[in-house]
């Protein structure tokens, strides 16, 4: 079999013609064209997701600051004794704002704002994240 498929390579030298290899490029293209706003969409749900469970934990640990301490905090970076790790950031980059008044933890990074707010809009993005492209 190995000496058939020496004979084989030694008729035909020539190997992969132009067409061919620019055929194979072309649907490598296109596969990355379709994968990489793809893993995006994900890359950026899942953040937000992260960031509003941040959210969450930080308005609880903010609440337990009240408790203890009988007053509001001032800045979100009050509650680092309250995580292992200090406080929670945002996967994104954002920065987290403590609203005194209603005690809402928000986020500046672009579609993340307060979880709230964000998840109706959320819902409406899965049902329409598949028609894009
Ligand atoms: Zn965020």
């Amino acid at each position: 079999m190995l000496k058939k498929m020496l004979k084989m390579l030694k008729n035909n030298e020539k190997g992969f013609s132009l067409v061919e290899l620019m055929v194979v490029v072309v649907i490598i293209g296109v596969l990355v064209a379709i994968a990489i706003p793809v893993y995006n969409i994900t890359t950026d749900r899942a953040e937000r997701g992260a960031c509003h469970a941040n959210q969450r934990m930080i308005e609880g640990a903010a609440s337990q600051y009240a408790m203890n301490t009988g007053k509001s905090i001032n800045d979100v970076n009050d509650l680092n004794e309250y995580f292992k790790n200090g406080t929670p950031t945002c996967p994104s980059g954002g920065t987290y704002t403590y609203d005194i008044e209603d005690g809402k933890v928000s986020c500046d990074a672009p579609g993340h704002y307060h979880y709230s707010e964000s998840e109706e809009e959320s819902e409406e993005d899965l049902s329409s994240g598949g028609g894009g492209g």
